[in-house]
């Protein structure tokens, strides 16, 4: 069997205990066994969502959270303000239109970082009451401030996409006022796919609408988690192994997991350059989640990301939407270590040597080794 390479940022590399937990004989969702492990899972969400609050767990794609909030706090007209700065903002666009709300669109080039000043004026301009971000937009390696955006947007209910951040960079639910947070099992948190999490707090908890959907009704959902007897069969092996990839993540500690994150990022960052590459995503600390990468000139990037697949087994992630065929990128969160990099660097630098690109040769995993072991810089 051809050994094969995981470097996206999502699905993500997964732990073998995760793995192995996930193997483990299937138990009946409504019996002591699954009591258990659901109650364990809940418990360590609220401490990885740094939440007080419920967090409601869905078998679904990170998708099915994110649209689980307009379902539950919107009606068919309803105006809201959403933030995009890339694929997965035009996502809560898309979402929104199905659910026939009125949207107030705030558009940023994607790459951009949105300015919380600039959106709480917006939302006070447009008197919004609910507003939709991301905290990583996993298109574009753009990490945004939603603290700030948090302050600026003052009592709206601010609604945060981390899928992509949570586990990987500092994401204060509680101490920072963020009303709901979305998330999903296969990234950072290092699981299998099939699992999406949405915290909803009381106060958010009051102001629901009815549900426009039955099976990602909120209250349905809490009543039923509240006692352990979940309102559907979930994924039960999915839960167990997302119940040990977060035990891994709370024994390692959030502090250590988001240092290593920053280093990551700085290693892919050093090693991309000193190739001779150019970043598409922020060249700083921010960047800890995925690296974006422009093609070199006279490369398109999927015949790149084909070449690394079939020739050498590796995997990385495509170009979003308009940026399909210019950049690359290089995920680095959950279960990375140096070595992922340094493996993702020297194949990247071998392929595009194969194609005939040019590009600096033997320097991108000194520079990345390098940078990982630099102490942290403040930005
Ligand atoms: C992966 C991701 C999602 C969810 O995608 P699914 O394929 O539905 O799990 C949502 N937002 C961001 C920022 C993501 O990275």
């Amino acid at each position: 069997m051809e050994k094969r390479y995981l470097f996206t940022p999502g699905p993500t590399p997964v732990p073998p205990a995760v793995l192995a937990a996930g193997a483990e004989p299937i138990v009946h969702h409504r019996g002591a066994d699954f009591r258990e492990i659901y109650a364990s899972v809940l418990g360590r969400l609220r401490d990885v969502f740094r939440t007080e609050a419920d967090v409601l767990l869905f078998t679904a794609s990170g998708s099915g959270a994110m649209e689980s909030v307009p379902a539950n706090l919107c009606a068919p007209g309803d105006r809201v303000t959403v933030v995009s700065h890339g694929s997965f903002g035009e996502r809560w666009l898309a979402i929104c239109e199905q659910h026939q709300l009125d949207i107030h669109a705030i558009r940023y080039e994607w790459g951009e970082r949105p300015d919380p000043a600039e959106v709480g004026a917006a939302v006070r301009e447009a008197g919004t009451d609910i507003v939709f971000c991301q905290h990583s937009d996993t298109s574009t390696g753009v990490v945004s401030d939603v603290q700030a955006m948090k302050e600026a947007v003052g009592d709206a209910t601010l609604v945060v996409d981390a899928v992509s951040s949570l586990g990987a960079v500092p994401l204060e639910t509680d101490a920072w006022g963020i009303d709901v947070v979305v998330s999903g099992s296969q990234k950072a948190l290092m699981a299998p796919p099939g699992l999406a999490m949405a915290s909803v707090p009381a106060h958010v908890l009051e102001r629901v609408k009815p549900s426009r959907s039955f099976y990602f009704d909120w209250p349905r959902n809490k009543k039923a988690q509240d006692v352990l007897d979940a309102a559907f069969t979930p994924a039960v092996s999915t839960i167990r192994s997302l119940d040990v990839a977060l035990g891994l993540l709370l024994e390692q500690g959030l502090p250590a997991a988001f240092d290593r994150h920053v280093r990551l990022g700085r290693a892919t960052r050093a090693g991309v350059k000193a190739m001779g590459l150019e970043l598409f995503s922020p060249d700083d600390d921010t960047a800890a989640v995925v690296t974006a990468i422009r093609a070199p000139e006279g490369i398109d990037a999927d015949e790149l990301l084909r070449h690394l697949r079939d020739c050498h087994g590796v995997t990385l992630a495509p170009g979003q939407q308009h940026l399909k065929g210019k950049v690359f990128r290089i995920g680095h969160i959950g279960w990375f270590d140096i070595f992922d990099i340094a493996s993702a660097l020297a194949a990247v630098e071998l392929s595009l040597t194969e194609l005939g690109a040019d590009i600096e040769r033997g320097v991108a995993v000194p520079a990345a080794f390098d940078a990982f072991e630099r102490p942290p810089v403040d930005v």
